[in-house]
C-alpha cells in the first residue's frame, strides 16, 4: 500500500494503517513532512508558519494524541481566548458572546440588529439551490452581518471571497440550519439543546488547542511512528495500474494508492489505468486562495492593545491591508520571551492576491502599518519570519460538489486509487485528520476484501 503526499492527511492515515497492522509506504516530495505544518523555534520565539490552532470538534483529535502519547505536550488555549475582535472604524471591537451583550454591542448598528429579528420569519431556499454564502447571508440576516461578520470571518478560515464560496459545500453546518430549522436564529437554540442532550460540542464551544513546541510536535510524533515507512525527498509524477498492482515511478509496486495531493499537485499526476490514461485535470478548476504569514515580535510596552483575546479579524470594507492578526504569544505560552509579545498576520487572500508577491520587507511594512492603527503598536519589532504559500486554501466555491462527485466516482470506479485531503473532505486540521482516518478504514476494507477474494 503507498501513500503519496506527507502532509497531516497522509501521515494521519499511514498512522493509523499501522495500528491496523497494514504497512504503508509514504512518499513526500520534500525533505520533511507535515506539508503545510511548519513551526519555527528562533531567539525564544516560537512562530506558525502555516495553521495555529486545531479545533477539536472530533473525538478523533484526542484518540489521536493519546495514540502518539502527546497529552503532556498539548496547551489548551485560555480563557481570554474566548475573545475576538472585529475591526470597526479601524478601531478593534469586541465580538459579542451573548443576546445582551449583541444588543449593546457597537459592532452593529440599531438598523442591522432590528433587521436580525426578522430573520426567524424569512422563507428557507429551496433544498437544492445553490446559494453563495454572501447571498444567503444577505438574503437572511442582512448586508451589515456580511461586511462585519461573516466578511472577516471568511477571511480568517478560507482567506476567500464570500461571493464566491458555496454555503452549501463551504458552510454546511449552516446550510443544515436553514434547511432543517427554518431560521439560523431558531436553530442556534434549538440545536444547542439538542447537543446537549447528545453530548456533542459546537464549533465554537470546542477545545482549541497547540502543543508546548507548536503544531509541529503532532507531524513529528507522527514522522516518527512512521520512520521506515517514509521517503522523503522522493516526488511521485506517474502512477500505473495494471492487473490490480499499483506501480509509482520507479519506486516500486504496491497493492493500493493513496492520493493525499492538493488538487494543483493532483491535475499534475499521471494516472494510468489498465493501459488507459485518467485525466486529473478536472481538478485544475479548484482555486486555491494565496496568503503570506507574517509573524512579529514586539517589546510588550510597545503595543497598546492589551491583547486579551484570539485575534482581530479585518472586514474588507475597513480597507486594511492583512486579513487580520493572532495574538499569538496570549493564545499560548511560550511563544516570545519574557516582556515580549508575538503577533501573527495574515496578508493576501482573494481579497488582494497581488499582495503575496512583495518583499518580506513590504509585507512587514503593510503588516506594520496596520498594527499600527489597529492595536496602537509602536517601535521596531524584536522578531520577524514571513512565510508565503502561493496556493494556501482550497476554495470551496458554488459548483465545488462536481470536484467532490469526480472524486468519489473515482475511487468507486478505479479498484485501489483513493483520495484524501483538504481539497474533498474540508479546509482545517481536524478535516483533515478525519479525511485521513476515514480513507485508512476505507483502504483497510478495501485490502481485507481482496485478501478474501483472493
Ligand atoms: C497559512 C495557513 C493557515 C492555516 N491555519 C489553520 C488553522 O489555524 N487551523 C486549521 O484547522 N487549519 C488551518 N489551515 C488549514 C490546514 O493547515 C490544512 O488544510 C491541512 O494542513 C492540509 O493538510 P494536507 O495533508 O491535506 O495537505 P498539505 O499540508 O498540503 O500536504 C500535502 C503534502 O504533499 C506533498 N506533495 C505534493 N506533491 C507531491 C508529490 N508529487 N509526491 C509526493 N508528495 C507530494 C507536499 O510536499 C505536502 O507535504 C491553514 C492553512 C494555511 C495554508
Amino acid at each position: 500500500m503507498a501513500i503519496i503526499g506527507g502532509g497531516i492527511t497522509g501521515l494521519t492515515a499511514a498512522f493509523r494503517l499501522q495500528q491496523q497492522g497494514i504497512s504503508a509506504v509514504l512518499f513526500e516530495a520534500t525533505d520533511r513532512v507535515g506539508g503545510v505544518i511548519q513551526t519555527v523555534r528562533e531567539g525564544g520565539y516560537l512562530a506558525e508558519c502555516g495553521p495555529n490552532t486545531i479545533l477539536e470538534t472530533s473525538p478523533l483529535i484526542g484518540e489521536l494524541i493519546t495514540a502518539l502519547g502527546l497529552e503532556d505536550h498539548r496547551i489548551d488555549t485560555n480563557e481570554s481566548a474566548e475573545n475576538r475582535y472585529i475591526v470597526r472604524n479601524k478601531h478593534p471591537v469586541k465580538l459579542p458572546s451573548s443576546p445582551l451583550g449583541f444588543m449593546a454591542s457597537p459592532l452593529f448598528s440599531c438598523r442591522a440588529k432590528a433587521r436580525l429579528l426578522a430573520e426567524p420569519f424569512i422563507r428557507r431556499a429551496p433544498a437544492d439551490e445553490e446559494e453563495s454564502l454572501a447571498k444567503f447571508v444577505r438574503r437572511r440576516i442582512g448586508r451589515e452581518f456580511l461586511d462585519y461578520a461573516i466578511n472577516p470571518f471568511v477571511a480568517g478560515v478560507y482567506a476567500g471571497a464570500p461571493e464566491n464560496l458555496s454555503t452549501r459545500e463551504a458552510f454546511p453546518k449552516l446550510h443544515a440550519l436553514e434547511q432543517r430549522y427554518g431560521s439560523l436564529i431558531l436553530g442556534q437554540i434549538l440545536g444547542a439543546r439538542e447537543r446537549k442532550r447528545s453530548g456533542s460540542v459546537s464549533k465554537q464551544n470546542a477545545p482549541k488547542f497547540s502543543f508546548d513546541q507548536g503544531l509541529e510536535t503532532l507531524t513529528t510524533a507522527l514522522g516518527q511512528q512512521l520512520k521506515e515507512q517514509i521517503r522523503t525527498c522522493q516526488a511521485i509524477n506517474k502512477v500505473v495500474q495494471q492487473n490490480n498492482a499499483w506501480s509509482l515511478d520507479q519506486a516500486g509496486e504496491y497493492s493500493a494508492v493513496l492520493l493525499a495531493l492538493p488538487a494543483f499537485r493532483l491535475v499534475e499526476l499521471q494516472l494510468t489505468c489498465d493501459s488507459n490514461p485518467v485525466s486529473l485535470s478536472e481538478l485544475a478548476d479548484i482555486q486555491y486562495s494565496p496568503v503570506a504569514s507574517v509573524v512579529l515580535g514586539f517589546r510588550r510596552e510597545d503595543v497598546e492593545h492589551p491583547l486579551d483575546g484570539f485575534g482581530a479579524l479585518n472586514p474588507q470594507v475597513e480597507q486594511l491591508n492583512s486579513l487580520g492578526t493572532i495574538f499569538s504569544s496570549s493564545l499560548f505560552p511560550g511563544r516570545a520571551p519574557l516582556g515580549q509579545v508575538l503577533l501573527t498576520s495574515y496578508v493576501g487572500g482573494l481579497r488582494a492576491p497581488h499582495l503575496v508577491t512583495k518583499t518580506p520587507d513590504e509585507l512587514c511594512d503593510l503588516v506594520m502599518e496596520d498594527l499600527n492603527r489597529v492595536l496602537g503598536v509602536s517601535g521596531e519589532p524584536t522578531y520577524r519570519h514571513v512565510f508565503v504559500h502561493r496556493r494556501a486554501i482550497p476554495q470551496y466555491d458554488v459548483g465545488f460538489g462536481r470536484f467532490k462527485t469526480f472524486m468519489n466516482e473515482l475511487e468507486q470506479n478505479v479498484s485501489g486509487l483513493f483520495f484524501a485531503g483538504h481539497c474533498r473532505d474540508g479546509v482545517s486540521l481536524v478535516d483533515s485528520i478525519v479525511s485521513g482516518h476515514n480513507a485508512a478504514d476505507r483502504i483497510a476494507g478495501h485490502l481485507h476484501q481482496t485478501c478474501q477474494n483472493e
